[in-house]
């Protein structure tokens, strides 16, 4: 990827958008789903069985997802089950879709580990509400328009980082980098999960470009004597996180 390249898409804001994974085996609900979710201002994929859901959980890391009870290969409730078994995905919200209004099956989906469910057929402007009211509930930092950690902050509306108050300049890749580490403070992301996430499946980068824009971003936040919020697991990947007292 050239210079220019980079550049062009640091400025394209979609990656900020929350991405919504939405897991059915219908076609015409997934079409819907995802133009209205688009609309609404998310960023949409979408897995047709339950393997394909838990495959692409792992790789892209979604902001939520909205899992149908019915899939072929593995039910719903299995795929949610499966997501919270695992650390890298136990944390992931999941609204459950069910055909099914039982008592029951509502309290099956939520001991699965859903954070919510709804009943079909649905009305698009409920899925929408639900999913923003369960964003707002898990991922506060997605709604809030000041991030801090430590004595970091950054402010979303005027895309300004401070350290301590003093102001850090940085390239719109390392803002986003940052962005994201801030919105899950202390969790470990690999190289695989930070290109996702921060440049976007659809972009060929190599892996090793993340550590190029890890050194960036270390460098513009830590002055002198200020100590390393960006900790490097080693074969893991990068964390922001307070460095340990030796
Ligand atoms: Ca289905």
């Amino acid at each position: 990827m050239t210079r220019v390249q980079v550049e062009r898409f640091g400025r394209d804001d979609a990656l900020m958008k929350p991405h919504i994974l939405v897991v059915e085996d219908e076609d015409d609900i997934v079409t819907l789903l995802r133009y209205t979710l688009e609309r609404e201002g998310f960023r949409v994929s979408a897995a047709t069985n339950g393997e394909e859901a838990l495959l692409l959980c792992r790789e892209q890391m979604p902001d939520l997802v909205l899992l149908d009870w019915m899939l072929p290969l593995l039910s719903g409730s299995d795929v949610c089950r499966q997501l919270r078994r695992v650390d890298d995905t136990a944390e992931i919200p999941v609204i459950m879709l069910t055909a099914r209004g039982e008592e029951t099956d509502r309290v099956r989906g939520l001991n699965a580990g859903a954070d919510d469910y709804i009943t079909k057929p649905f009305s698009l402007v409920e899925v929408v509400a639900r999913i923003r009211a369960v964003l707002r509930r898990t991922r506060p930092g997605s709604q809030a328009s000041q991030l801090t950690f430590a004595d970091l902050a950054m402010d979303l509306a005027n895309h300004r980082v401070t350290r301590d108050g003093r102001n850090i300049h940085l390239g719109p890749t390392e803002f986003r980098l940052l962005r994201h580490f801030l919105e899950y403070p202390r969790r470990v992301f690999s190289r695989t999960q930070l290109l996702d996430r921060v440049w976007g499946r659809d972009v060929y980068v190599e892996a090793r470009t993340v550590d190029v824009h890890i050194r960036r971003l270390r460098k513009a936040l830590n002055g002198d004597g200020e100590k390393d919020l960006i900790r490097t697991v080693r074969s893991a990947g990068y964390a922001l996180d307070m460095p340990m007292e030796t």
